[in-house]
């Protein structure tokens, strides 16, 4: 796969953080692939036709405060998987559309396709970010066309324990009506999906990652 801009071969040519943009302060690296040689942001018509089958894809979703950064930088740190903070995703799209007001923002079409990019660069990838009902949707049709089928968990802790981890961590804050609001949304899979919820309220970081999670990596 070659960069279209100065056809350097993308599979050793790429860097995948985007140091331009000011650091997440939860410490989620800002990933956005680009070609080392010239800076080009790869695109996904650039690679789409190396999508290998045997990636493996993980989907954490839950409220603010559930969990999802912290279990997501963790299996990133001790497995062989890219990290993709939604939230550092929508920070990178903001940032650009601040230069750009042509630019189409999209946060969740953005994920999946730096997700995508990933894939075809030959990553593991771990999505952490709030996605329900249609989202999911799309999320799963994007890999079925290239046969991945994703692993899905949502984090629902109880509510408190979400508010109480919102509050007190060291980067932004999304507040309780915002807590309260995706913990419904996130519920919801409580009917529709009960064996993907984990109920991590009583658990260490480690213990979610061991109980739940190493068995799917
Ligand atoms: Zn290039």
């Amino acid at each position: 796969m070659f960069c279209p801009c100065c056809n350097s071969n993308l599979v050793t040519n790429h860097f995948l953080e985007d140091k331009d943009i000011p650091p997440m302060k939860n410490k989620s690296k800002i990933i956005y692939p680009k070609c080392s040689i010239c800076g080009r942001p790869i695109q996904f018509t650039d690679v789409s036709k190396y999508m290998k089958e045997n990636r493996k894809v993980l989907l954490i979703t839950g409220t603010a405060g559930a969990g999802k950064t912290s279990i997501g930088q963790l299996i990133e740190n001790k497995f062989n998987y890219i990290f993709v903070d939604g939230d550092a995703i929508q920070k990178r799209v903001n940032s650009y559309a601040k230069c750009d007001p042509n630019f189409q923002v999209d946060y969740q079409a953005e994920t999946i396709n730096t997700m995508l990019i990933l894939i075809a660069l030959g990553y593991n990838v771990v999505v952490g970010y709030i996605i329900y009902g249609e989202t999911l949707k799309m999320y799963i049709d994007e890999l079925e066309k290239y046969k991945i089928t994703p692993i899905f968990r949502v984090l629902v802790p109880e509510r408190n324990v979400c508010l109480d981890r919102d509050n007190t961590r060291e980067c932004w804050t999304a507040g309780e009506v915002w807590v309260d609001k995706w913990y419904d949304e996130m519920r919801s899979y409580l009917t529709t999906q009960k064996s993907l919820c984990i109920d991590n309220s009583n658990e260490t970081l480690e213990e979610t990652l061991n109980n739940h999670f190493v068995k799917l990596l």
